[in-house]
């Protein structure tokens, strides 16, 4: 629950029918899995994120660190950080959120902060924009690089953050700068080098900044090009990929020198289920949702997945979705 207190500031800052309670997370994750957030914000402008932000970060707001309101997954690197609980939430096609919801509030940056502009051969992107839409804006301007991210179903905010990657093409290639809040909404812009990104990590794992805009630096190229590589992409993931069940894509990144789904088939888990969850048939790196799947499921066969894949070959698989809430 949130505090009557704190709802009613945040009303002062966004539009009420922007603040939705007790908000099923299932409606806003790929998986089609997750019990409700105490409090989700659909977030319009940076200037309502920075807002928000400060005042989370307010002394005004009391001691609610004293009265044990943060879950036990929140990182406090110095003492006074963050004082409730939050989560920023891009198209949640990378996240498995508890069946119990989360208890916090939950800054959704989504269609709502999504202007793409190109100009020359940069192209800006609010992080609310999605990969396939930023895609689009640079076949439409004759650009090409981002070819490879046009069938990832994220944000290009989260795609930032995980530096996403497919086919041999990664954020790391085409980001020219990131515009981030810190959680007390100061605005930084962190370009490639300072982004530090690595495999499906960047500087941003490490510290909880907000993501409000990427500069991507792409090249001219011939349009008719783009569209036949984004095609192709995309008809190779249709074939490859169950994307007829809901899922997060890999379950887990991939481990040094081999494939996790390789290991999985060869671990005996095509097709194993637990609950409604189960080891794609398709493409065994995928757990997908074959139907009233729960987070306690997916969890479940995550666990035993890693256990199963330890026990046959000593790799131990790291997971790539985010988990949110308590397991
Ligand atoms: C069918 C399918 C196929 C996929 N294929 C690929 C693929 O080929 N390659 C690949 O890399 N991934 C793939 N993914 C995974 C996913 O689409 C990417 O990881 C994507 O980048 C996640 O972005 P998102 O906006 O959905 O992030 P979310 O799932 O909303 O969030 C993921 C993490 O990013 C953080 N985050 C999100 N937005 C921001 C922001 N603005 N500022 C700060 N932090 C933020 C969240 O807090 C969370 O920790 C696939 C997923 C599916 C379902």
């Amino acid at each position: 629950m949130i505090e009557s207190v704190v709802l009613e500031a945040l009303k002062a800052i966004i539009p009420e029918d922007k603040i939705l309670l007790q908000e099923p997370m299932a409606g806003h994750t790929s998986f089609r899995i997750g019990g409700p957030a105490d409090c989700l914000i659909e977030i319009e402008t940076v200037e309502q994120l920075g807002k928000i932000l400060a005042y989370l970060n307010s002394p005004e707001i009391g001691n609610l660190r004293e009265e044990g309101f943060f879950p036990k997954e929140e990182v406090l690197p110095k003492k006074g950080w963050r004082r409730v609980p939050c989560f920023v939430l891009g198209n949640g096609s990378n996240l498995l959120v508890s069946d119990a919801g989360y208890r916090g509030v939950v800054l959704h940056i989504g269609s709502r902060m999504s202007q793409v502009t190109v100009s020359g051969d940069t192209v800006t992107a609010a992080a609310g924009a999605l990969l396939s839409q930023t895609a689009r804006a640079a076949l439409e301007h004759g650009l090409t690089g981002f070819e490879f991210a046009a069938g990832i179903p994220g944000s290009i905010g989260g795609a930032a953050v995980m530096n996403a990657g497919a086919y041999g093409g990664e954020m790391k290639q085409v980001v020219q700068e990131v515009t981030v809040l810190t959680r007390d909404g100061k605005e930084l812009v962190l370009d490639n080098a300072e982004m530090d990104f690595g495999y499906r990590t960047s500087l941003l794992k490490k510290f909880p900044y907000i993501v409000t805009k990427v500069v991507l630096q792409l090249h001219p190229g011939d349009p008719v090009q783009i569209r036949a590589k984004m095609d192709d992409l995309a008809a190779r993931r249709r074939e490859k990929q169950p994307l007829e069940f809901p899922s997060a894509g890999s379950t887990f990144k991939r481990p040094e020198g081999c494939f996790a789904g390789q290991l999985i088939e060869q671990a005996g888990l095509r097709g194993f289920q637990i609950g409604g969850a189960r080891v794609s048939e398709k493409h065994c790196g995928f757990v997908i949702n074959a139907g009233g799947a729960t987070a306690s499921d997916v969890f479940a066969l995550m666990k035993e997945i890693q256990s199963r894949v330890k026990e046959m070959s000593g790799v131990e698989l790291e997971p790539e979705v985010v988990l949110l809430g308590e397991f």
